[in-house]
């Protein structure tokens, strides 16, 4: 049963906001989803785009052909112009939001050139994320691109140690999926999903199909294919509580996710 408004606008008006019964009582209405058939997939900057035209050009492909099935919000990564920006800021002694703010700069390069190979199909890419037209694009062609890094720029929570922002494109993707209740949460990238170590620098890592994010954590895997803080907000959603990590170089396996195949790993909240 829902708490009564009144009972709300009393325990607001009396109580700090943090009050565990106001708490409680902010949280009773029926759940919500907002986009609840849209599905983010979050095209990786350094693993994918990077790559150019080998990469990008079938993952178009997929896209294109598997948005006649579910909308789909297109997300892209920043990657190695960022990290770049980051080490010339970060040797000047800058700090982690105008860092944060060059790596949104990048994102939105991807977001950019995204939304121009798939602009004969109809497809755009937006300047925010943050509703405005999105549902009209969704509606009407299935599709929309945005730049993942979320909007913090300056006021981005700084990290406990160094200048890199800890909110980068894994999360703002994920932030936008959550915020809108979508219905998946598929990172492509360019390995088959996680392993038990790096597999660019170990030889013959063990895979991991499925894992949840505390057993991630157990193994010491909470800073390796998804940045770090993902995982929490992950524990913490309402509504997407998977995501899939899955390749975007092997041909189909987008469009095999899509579908709600298994390919890659799964890493849940529970
Ligand atoms: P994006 O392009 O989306 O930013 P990243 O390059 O940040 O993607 O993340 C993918 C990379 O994570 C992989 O290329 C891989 O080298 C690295 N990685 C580190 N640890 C692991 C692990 N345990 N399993 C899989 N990949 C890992
Ligand atoms: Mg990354």
């Amino acid at each position: 049963m829902s708490t009564p408004t009144t009972e709300l606008e009393a325990l607001l008006m009396q109580r700090p906001l943090s009050d565990a019964q106001l708490q409680a009582a902010a949280e009773t209405a029926p759940d919500f989803r907002i986009l609840p058939d849209a599905v983010v997939i979050k095209i990786g900057g350094q693993s994918v785009i990077d790559r150019g035209r080998a990469a990008v050009h079938p993952l178009v492909d997929e896209i294109v052909a598997a948005r006649k099935h579910q909308p789909l919000l297109i997300g892209t990564g920043a990657g190695t112009r960022a990290r770049h920006l980051y080490s010339i800021a970060a040797g000047l002694g800058l700090p982690a939001g105008l860092l944060s703010q060059l790596g949104a700069s990048v994102a939105d390069q991807n977001a950019a050139m995204l939304g121009q190979l798939l602009a004969r199909h109809g497809i755009s890419a937006v300047d925010r994320a943050g509703l405005s037209a999105v549902p009209l694009f969704l509606a009407q062609v299935h599709g929309v691109v945005f730049s993942g890094m979320p909007p913090y720029g300056l006021w981005i929570r700084p990290p406990a140690e160094g200048v890199i922002p800890p909110y980068r494109t894994d999360a703002g993707c994920f932030l936008v999926a959550e915020h809108f209740g979508c219905k998946a949460m598929i990172y492509v990238k360019d390995e088959d999903g996680l392993y038990d170590a790096n597999p660019k620098t170990t030889t013959k890592p063990n895979f991991i199909p499925r894992i949840t994010v505390a057993e991630m954590k157990a193994k010491g895997l909470q800073d390796s294919i998804l940045e770090f803080p993902v995982l929490d907000l992950m524990a913490a959603a309402r509504h997407v509580r998977q995501v899939q990590v899955i390749n975007g170089l092997v041909p189909g396996n987008l469009t095999r996710a899509l579908a709600g195949e298994h390919v890659g790993t799964l890493i849940s909240a529970d």
